[in-house]
């Protein structure tokens, strides 16, 4: 893809066939640049009936292929990524916008869930126990589900896709994926590459659009389970559809994530963690430090350095080899709402102490742009303090001491991050168990999790029961079958004595 110039093709994978159907689309953008790169095919139910019949018919082969060789497979899969990384790079950072470092960043967690499907022999192991009765065994097998879908968003291209599928085809499922149609270009690549890899014909399949390919993937009764990430109201939606059509169901939703700053916390540490936090991937990360809830004379101590390290964030093309600090956001659209999300928090009393509104990209004008911004004094009933704002913006809210702290950060909707900087272990431990959020920091950031354990928002940043990666998503992808034997014609011992 590389060498290829746009418009880039934009394929399905159905059975194993890459198909470029004539069917109307929507733009791909570089927002870097502003210029449309590719037409994402609106595939719907005839696209998405194709691709799961597909899917259907690769499951009782691949379920009985042995999970060893199920693993050789993805022991090529990470030797391909590895071997493509930079392209792989370069797709995500194109069509998304990050800067190469955060897109390598994100294909290297993505990575990890393909090492850990790599595992996948020991990961299924079932339980066992002799003579539960007399001359009767017991045994728990887990077997896969059959068809699964994956419906992706458009802030990590690459790693949110990885979360998914590795881990369900390594079941021994067969699998659907339908990305973002605003990125869809790294997914033809990962599935192009799983190709490589030696997977069979039909067992991945790629279908593009938005809700009416969605649609009909919830409601095709072939499908068994549904991953999904996203905003909370899709996640929603997708639950209750999913649900109401008798698929298992994960949908991580969206997410509004609080940063306490205590007085006696390392001022330039704390510093650095808030704005890579809020600023990293242009803020548009499930799970951004958007808020700093400052205790006491934290604020004091913190703000200017803070105001100075967001002036000092080069905003830029992520599409040459000069790299920016931070690039665009994903769509003019998206930029006009962080504006206008701005501009309420203005309106309703908060203090823009750092001001991106402003940002000028003479190398690309007509890029998507918006600088970090700080804003002080911002208030729980305003609408920047509770909507999910996805962009490179840091509110302040000062506290009086942890307890409000922890009060405030708890009233939130959302429950998928929160983090704590301090020097004091008795006021880390009261907040990591008091919080109301599923991914915890103790002085870290961003507290994201790898792919061995899982990632696991609470309320409205998740519906359904296991979440993705770790042992919960072993358990997802697949159904226990217990077994209970017994051979007549003896008790245990018997044939010993023979
Ligand atoms: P989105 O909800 O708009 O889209 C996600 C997917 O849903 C896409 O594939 C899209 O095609 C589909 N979709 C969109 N509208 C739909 C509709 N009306 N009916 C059916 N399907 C629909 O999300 P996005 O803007 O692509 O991604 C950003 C959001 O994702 C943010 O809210 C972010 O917090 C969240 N996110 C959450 C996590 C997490 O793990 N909790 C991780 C990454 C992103």
């Amino acid at each position: 893809m590389s060498h290829v110039t746009p418009p880039y093709p934009c394929p399905l994978l159905i059975n194993g066939e890459w198909l470029q159907p004539k069917i109307p689309g929507t733009p791909v953008y570089n927002p870097s640049t502003g210029d449309v790169i590719a037409e994402c095919p609106a595939g719907g139910a005839d696209e998405v009936n194709a691709a799961v019949e597909a899917a259907h018919a690769a499951f009782p082969a691949w379920r009985d292929t042995p999970p060893i060789e199920r693993a050789r497979v993805f022991f090529r899969y990470r030797q391909l990524i590895e071997q493509n990384f930079d392209l792989l790079c370069q797709t995500v950072s194109r069509e998304h916008g990050k800067t190469l470092v955060e897109a390598r960043g994100s294909i290297f967690r993505g990575l990890e869930n393909v090492e850990y499907a790599c595992g996948i022999p020991t990961l299924l192991f079932g339980d066992s126990l002799r003579n539960i009765a007399r001359g009767v065994d017991c045994e728990t097998i887990n077997l896969p589900l059959g068809v699964c879908v994956g419906i992706t968003p458009f802030n990590f291209p690459a790693m949110v896709p990885l979360w998914m599928f590795p881990t369900a085809i390594a079941c021994g499922n067969t699998f659907v994926l339908k990305p973002s149609e605003k990125v869809p270009l790294s997914a033809v690549l990962l599935g192009q590459l799983l190709e490589q890899a030696g997977l069979p014909k039909g067992v991945f399949n790629l279908v593009h659009g938005g809700r009416p390919a969605v649609d009909a993937l919830l409601t095709h009764p072939k499908v068994k389970a549904v991953s999904f990430v996203g905003s909370t109201p899709i996640a929603k939606y997708i639950y209750e559809t999913g649900i109401k059509h008798g698929k298992r169901v994960q949908a991580n939703g969206g997410a509004k994530n609080y940063i306490v700053i205590m007085p006696d916390a390392d001022v330039d540490k704390a510093v650095e963690n808030l704005a890579t936090a809020a600023f990293g991937c242009a803020g548009e990360r499930c799970m951004a430090g958007s808020t700093a809830l400052t205790v006491g004379a934290a604020a004091d101590r913190l703000l200017p350095s803070l105001i100075a390290a967001a002036k000092a964030v080069k905003v830029g093309p992520t599409d040459r080899p000069a790299q920016p600090d931070m690039g665009p956001v994903i769509t003019a659209q998206h930029r006009d709402r962080i504006m206008s999300l701005l501009a309420s928090g203005e309106k309703e009393g908060a203090k823009i102490i750092a001001d991106g509104r402003s940002v000028k990209v003479p190398d690309a004008p007509r890029g998507f742009y918006v600088g970090a911004t700080v804003v002080d004094g911002v208030q729980n009933t305003m609408t920047l303090a509770r909507e999910e704002v996805f962009g490179p913006v840091l509110n302040v809210m000062r506290m009086d001491d942890l307890d409000a702290a922890i009060e405030q950060a708890n009233q939130s909707a959302f429950g998928n991050g929160a983090a704590i900087f301090t020097s004091n272990g008795r006021a880390a431990r009261e907040f990591t168990m008091r919080v109301k959020a599923g991914m915890v920091g103790v002085n870290v950031g961003v507290p994201a999790t790898m792919a061995m354990f899982p990632f696991t928002g609470w309320d409205d940043s998740f519906y359904g029961d296991l979440h993705i990666q770790g042992k919960e998503s072993i358990q997802f992808y697949t159904q226990q079958k217990v077994v209970s034997s017994r051979w007549f014609g003896g008790e245990v011992g018997d044939v010993w004595k023979k």
